[in-house]
């Protein structure tokens, strides 16, 4: 692949303002300005390099908006305070009221309960739909849809967005097609298949030691300087801004992220096809069994993988629970939402991330009470972590001896 995202982190070269290796923090919410008019056109937008105001723009967080647009290819970034502190001003930000969304229905439960619940108070509306059937997403664009929304490995049930054709529909539609990668980052580049708006939870592998919550929108300088725009800029009006602090401290996490992905994807393909031959349910797309494996495969940078993140169903609510329980009494992880830690985290999405979606909802997507979710950790030696995850099932009776 001729793109790609790791070496366009490595590239930049960022000096501190005494030399420093890393680049300084900016511990200001606010900036001097040498004349009373360079403030008057840094308001009105005129004045490259000049900072106005933390919630608008700092320098440690340009540091890390730059970071990651390269890594996605994009023009332009800006992070934010959340991944729905991204999520949210982009979409209010391309629909008013009265406009109309396509939404994958298999997304993260906050997304999906900002569109259910939230967004029909301003009288804007989504249709959730099976985002692995292009003629299905095709049929629920009304004239009034705005944008096609999807998560390029969703959450929890690990479905592919096929995102160049995703973004034949929404070219033809004149939609805005915007994806969440949040589960794939570097594996998969979603600009260069044509989407044109990127998404991430800084939260989860990106700064993989979860120790804060943050977001990025990767876009044009067009887009991201409308969400900023002082006067009706969604990003800059509902203030979910970034401290410079943990923008610095995520961007050291960044620069090794190329590391720990391999590592992520290495062991949870271990575990996906040793969890499967024992003859567990298993839901991981680097397996030939996952029903969008091909397509996958042609998707993502090899390098990388196919990630962390990988479900079994341990045939019930009950033995789920008995198996977490088990497995974080054994130190194998921890009983925990959220993603891309070191250490592998498990939850039972249907009772926890994505228990916003209703229970008939979660059944016809194929949600069962026996999943699992797992982000498989940075383990060293990761037969050593199969053989003890699999005496916990042999003797909960999940699997036999
Ligand atoms: C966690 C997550 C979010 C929300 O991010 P926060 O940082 O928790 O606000 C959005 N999308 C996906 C896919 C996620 O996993």
């Amino acid at each position: 692949m001729a793109f790609n995202p790791a070496d366009k982190i490595q590239d930049l070269q960022y000096f501190g303002e005494f030399g420093g290796v890393n680049p300084s923090v900016s511990d200001s919410s606010t900036y001097t300005f040498l004349s009373a008019k360079s403030m008057f056109d840094t308001f009105e937008g005129n004045a490259e390099g000049c900072y106005l105001y933390s919630r608008h723009t700092s320098p440690s967080n340009l540091y890390l908006s730059q970071a990651l647009a390269a890594m996605e290819g994009t023009e332009t970034a800006n992070v934010a305070a959340s991944g729905m502190g991204a999520i949210t001003p982009v979409l209010l930000q391309l629909c008013g009221a009265g406009d109309h969304i396509v939404s994958s229905r298999t997304i993260y439960g906050g997304t999906y309960a900002f569109m259910k619940n939230f967004l029909p108070r301003l009288n804007i509306n989504t249709a959730f739909v099976d985002i692995t059937k292009l003629d299905v997403v095709e049929a629920a664009i009304t004239p009034t849809t705005k944008v096609l929304y999807c998560e390029t490995v969703s959450n929890p049930l690990l479905e592919v967005a096929d995102i160049e054709g995703l973004s034949k529909i929404a070219k033809k539609h004149n939609l805005k097609l915007i994806v969440d990668n949040t589960f794939s980052p570097l594996s998969v580049s979603p600009v260069t298949m044509g989407a044109d708006v990127v998404i991430h939870s800084l939260t989860k592998f990106i700064n993989g030691s979860s120790d804060t919550v943050g977001g990025v929108v990767c876009a044009s300088t067009e887009f991201i300087n409308s969400l900023k725009s002082v006067n009706d800029g969604a990003s800059m009006l509902l203030g979910s801004t970034m401290d410079s602090l943990r923008a610095s401290s995520i961007l050291k996490n960044l620069r090794t992220l190329h590391i720990r992905i391999k590592q992520h994807s290495h062991n949870a393909l271990y575990l996906a096809e040793h969890f499967e031959k024992d003859g567990l349910k298993t839901v991981y797309p680097g397996l030939a069994s996952h029903p969008s494996h091909e397509l996958y495969k042609g998707m993502i940078n090899p390098e990388y993988g196919f990630g962390g993140m990988l479900t079994i169903d341990a045939g019930s609510l009950e033995k789920a629970n008995e198996l977490m329980e088990l497995m974080q009494e054994r130190n194998l992880g921890y009983l925990a939402v959220s993603l891309g830690f070191y250490k592998t985290l498990f939850s039972a999405p249907g009772s926890s991330t994505s228990s916003e979606i209703p229970e008939d909802e979660q059944k016809d997507m194929g949600l069962t009470d026996g999943l699992i979710r797992f982000s498989i950790g940075l383990d060293n030696d990761i037969e050593r972590t199969y053989n003890m995850m699999k005496a916990c099932m042999v003797e909960l009776g999940i699997l036999s001896a």
